[in-house]
């Protein structure tokens, strides 16, 4: 999978071979992120003060990773207090801390857990996307999101006129893109106006 620069100056993906995983897309950001945007001297301004989403992968991770030092109980509280339910959207958002910066952003613009951080993160860039680019991360959004929001709940992932999300107890970013996005085009219609998970 590889990421690309349009000539319009638009963020893109090359079509992939079928069996393509979220986590190659996720590599494949990261190499063109490196060499497309320069993040030093860069105020952090994607970190502090825009909702950051969570999701079901990044949740969990980020509890194994607090277990050893926490404790099971407490790593097991770990959602409730990192993250808020939005009543507007319904998005399980990380919960900002009194300047209104996320919470895990060091002094000196680090990510303090770079290496669990949410999928949006993983995906955002400070350029635009092309058009089909932007549709496939809405649907990854939306499929991880919507997991998150079963397992915070108990449920067994069953959407309205869809079959159960495959994404519900995911543990790593390894499912295969054309099965996640088919999950969601197919789930999206039969939602709730104005409900996004
Ligand atoms: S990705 Fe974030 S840190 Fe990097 S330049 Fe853009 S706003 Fe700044
Ligand atoms: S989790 Fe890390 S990358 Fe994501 S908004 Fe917070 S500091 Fe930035």
């Amino acid at each position: 999978m590889e990421v690309y620069l349009t000539a319009a100056g638009e963020v893109a993906v090359r079509p992939s071979a079928p069996e393509a995983t979220v986590a190659g897309l996720l590599a494949a950001m990261a190499v063109f992120g490196r060499g497309a945007v320069d993040c030093a001297g860069c105020a952090h301004t994607c970190c502090a003060g825009l909702p950051v989403f969570a999701d079901n992968v990044f949740v969990r991770s980020l509890c194994a990773l607090a277990r050893p030092a926490v404790g099971g109980r407490e790593a097991g509280e770990l959602p409730r207090r990192v993250l808020r339910l939005d009543p507007l959207s319904h998005r399980w958002l990380l919960r900002p801390d009194g300047a209104g910066r996320c919470r895990f952003l060091a002094a000196d613009g680090r990510c303090l857990i770079y290496g669990v951080r949410p999928l949006v993160c993983r995906l955002h860039l400070c350029l635009p996307s092309e058009a089909a680019f932007a549709r496939l991360k809405d649907d990854l959004y939306f499929a991880y999101r919507h997991a998150l929001a079963c397992e915070l709940a108990g449920l067994d992932g069953q959407a309205p006129a869809a079959a159960a999300n495959p994404l519900i107890g995911a543990t790593a970013y390894d499912a295969v893109i054309g099965d996640v996005a088919a999950w969601a085009r197919a789930a999206r219609p039969g939602w709730p106006a104005g409900f996004s998970p």
